[in-house]
């Protein structure tokens, strides 16, 4: 089965309680939940605000396409918080949950929905700290090593 690694950031609210809830969501409704990263905390990425993040990295063994992933992940956010992610104008803004498919076994894709490996998780510490703490390769698809 294949092996993903998710990425689950918050900065509003419950912090840690929004993101234990995911994990619980995404165990019972995504994949396996088979190994989970410490926290990291760390400030806003690409906008600002007062309100630092918790983000955490977890691998997990899936049955499901990478787009029906990404469906189920997206109904688990609106679950546990109905707010948008972005402003209209489409910048960032605070956040109670956010679920990033980082990698996806050696998938390469981008899709108008759909990038993997995420295409910002080189210049992300709160994506890379988590993924190399868990990873169980140290190899990365499509990634300049
Ligand atoms: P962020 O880029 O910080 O996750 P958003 O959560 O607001 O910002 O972005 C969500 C959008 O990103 C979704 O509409 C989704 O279709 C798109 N997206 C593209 N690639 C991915 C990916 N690998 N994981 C999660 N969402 C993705
Ligand atoms: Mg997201």
């Amino acid at each position: 089965m294949p092996l993903a690694h998710l990425n689950i950031g918050s900065n509003q609210g419950d912090r840690l309680g929004y993101i234990n809830r995911a994990i619980s969501l995404i165990d019972l409704m995504a994949g396996r939940v088979v190994a989970k990263s410490d926290f990291v905390e760390s400030e806003p990425w690409g906008f600002d605000s007062v309100n630092r993040f918790y983000n955490v990295g977890v691998n997990i063994t899936t049955d499901l396409e990478p787009e029906k992933l990404l469906d189920k992940l997206q109904q688990i956010e609106r679950e546990i918080a109905s707010e948008p992610h972005r402003n209209p104008d489409g910048s960032y803004r605070d956040r109670p949950i956010d679920i990033d498919i980082i990698l996806y076994g050696d998938v390469i894709m981008s899709t108008e929905r759909l990038t993997i490996p995420h295409p910002h998780m080189c210049e992300r510490d709160f994506v890379i700290r988590p993924l190399l703490q868990i990873s169980t390769t140290g190899q990365f698809p499509g990634l300049n090593q």
